[in-house]
């Protein structure tokens, strides 16, 4: 086999790797040297923008195949055949922390599913907890400035995370599910996946209905509880990375099972809990889980940053036979995503390998950086023209979308019908078991313990307060771990 030769990246065979060219052995180096300004040029350049959020992930290829028939709900074609077949490609995240952070932090865990369909890449971005901490993308920012870094410490501050929390109280849920041990997953196996927002199915008759997707874990549910995972960040900070790279490898294939909640639009329009507000779940009594298939991851990419860094999700892509709904969250990161992923990767991101549809693609979007796919070639870069036969199919059109309310205003979010922030937390901690309860309590404790500063008092009462509303034994437990006197605080 004939050896491969050393080039420089046009190309050029060349001889010296190591020892740069210079005027006399003992230097000092020439500027023609064009192989070392490209080496270090190159270097330079080798990061690009971390993900302001979920900048610490890992990701794997498998499978998703269809186990039961749900093509009542919907047309998509990736659901049109039980034993049916799509390629997936699965990136799981911490949040908050930075790119070389630990991945046993408490923070949800990011949660994206790529499905490579016939009809377009379909994207179900999501994490392992239904719901989430705000329900309207406008506060997003705030929110997540105060998981980062304070901006004089450069710390991670508790009187941050805690004084955001306290004052916007539809945070309840999602940060009793963050302080219980699911805030703490024993790596990415054990845990499971939601969609989180509402979306809509569409089925061959244009009907919708709206829908949540679940994906359980096969593995079962496993955690670190607070001790664990702190002992888990010092002897292994890449722990999730490596369970699952490991587990895979060795050919331990995880799985989840898909399933859907399905509700009519008639039973939206008379839902009592806003069906499109993310800090809620549809209770399982009402809306029960309805199989759909199984997910198997089964390869890791062969090179990280190609697949795993430049891998692009956003909720905006969707394929025909899944829609949206007017939950205000997923209609902020409709915008979001694409944008964050042509500020990091470029405006030609879905040409990249791991993003890129592998069936059809065509339209009149041209050049722009790192533009590799032929840019069209030399067909018309304009719509309509009398010389390609590209049509838009009237086949795809979707049923209009029902309006749940005729003004256009803004409206307080928390305002009438809207202001339960307590009920589904307190639902949440009646079902955990006893060791489940102690645990959350004790993590919770532990992190309002390092609140700090002269609002302490203030943060620690009103936030007590939403405890207190969700369930009076957990406000009171908390109370009595952070040995917070409740009679001075609460009447002053
Ligand atoms: P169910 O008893 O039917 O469902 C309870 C759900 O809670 C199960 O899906 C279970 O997940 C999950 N769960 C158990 N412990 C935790 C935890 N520490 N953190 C997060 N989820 C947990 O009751 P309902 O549907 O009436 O919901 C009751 C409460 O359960 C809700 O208020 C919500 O807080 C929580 N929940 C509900 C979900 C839903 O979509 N309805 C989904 C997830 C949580 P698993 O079976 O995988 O163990």
């Amino acid at each position: 086999m004939e050896n491969k030769k050393l080039t420089t990246a046009s190309g050029r065979p060349y001889v010296d790797h190591e020892d740069s060219l210079t005027a006399g052995a003992r230097g000092p180096v020439l500027l023609e040297d064009y192989i070392l300004h490209e080496k270090l040029a190159h270097f330079n350049r080798e990061r690009i923008p971390e993900r302001i959020v979920h900048a610490k992930g890992t990701g794997a290829f498998g499978t998703f195949t269809v186990t039961n028939d749900i093509t009542k709900y919907t047309k998509a074609k990736i659901f049109n055949e039980i034993g049916k077949q799509t390629k997936v490609f699965v990136r799981f995240s911490t949040v908050g922390g930075e790119k070389g952070s630990a991945d046993s932090e408490r923070d949800p865990r990011g949660f994206a599913v790529k499905f490579y369909t016939e009809d377009g890449n379909w994207d179900l971005v999501g994490n392992n907890t239904p719901v989430f901490f705000i329900k309207d993308a406008k506060k997003f920012p705030d929110f997540i400035h105060t998981q980062k870094r304070h901006p004089r410490t450069n710390l991670k501050s508790a009187t941050m995370m805690w004084d955001f929390w306290s004052l916007n109280p539809e945070s309840l849920h999602q940060v009793l599910i963050l302080m219980s041990d699911r805030g703490t997953p024993f790596g990415y196996r054990h845990m499971n996946g939601y969609g989180s927002h509402t979306y809509s199915m569409i089925n061959k008759d244009n009907e919708r209905v709206f829908v949540k997707f679940h994906f359980k874990t096969a593995q079962g549910i496993k955690n670190l509880n607070g001790p664990q995972a702190n002992e888990m960040r010092k002897t292994d900070m890449d722990f999730a990375q490596r369970d699952l790279y490991e587990n895979i490898e060795k050919g331990n294939f995880p799985k989840w099972n898909l399933k859907i909640q399905v509700m009519t639009e008639a039973e939206a329009e008379t839902a009592k809990v806003n069906p499109f507000d993310v800090t809620k779940v549809w209770p399982h009594a009402e809306f029960p889980l309805i199989d759909a298939g199984v997910m198997e991851l089964n390869t890791m990419p062969m090179n990280y940053f190609q697949d795993v860094e430049q891998a692009a999700f956003a909720p905006a892509h969707i394929v025909d036979g899944i829609g949206f709904s007017p939950d205000k969250m997923l209609q902020g990161r409709i915008l979001s995503y694409p944008d964050a992923q042509r500020y990091r990767l470029g405006t030609n991101y879905e040409q990249i390998p791991v993003n890129r549809c592998p069936y059809m693609t065509n339209n009149y979007q041209r050049d722009g950086y790192m533009r590799v796919d032929g840019n069209g070639q030399d067909q018309p870069n304009y719509f309509p023209n009398s010389f390609d036969d590209i049509t838009a199919d009237q086949n795809y059109r979707e049923p209009a979308q029902k309006l749940f309310s005729d003004v256009a205003d803004r409206f307080d979010r928390n305002g009438e019908g809207e202001s339960d922030h307590f009920s589904q937390p307190g639902n949440l901690y009646k079902i955990m078991t006893a060791e489940e309860k102690t645990s959350t309590i004790n993590n919770i404790v532990d992190s309002m313990s390092a609140i700090d500063g002269p609002k302490k008092d203030e943060i620690i009462s009103r936030q007590l307060c939403h405890w207190f509303r969700a369930d009076m034994e957990l406000g009171m437990r908390i109370a009595k771990g952070l040995n917070f006197d409740v009679s001075k605080h609460m009447n002053a």
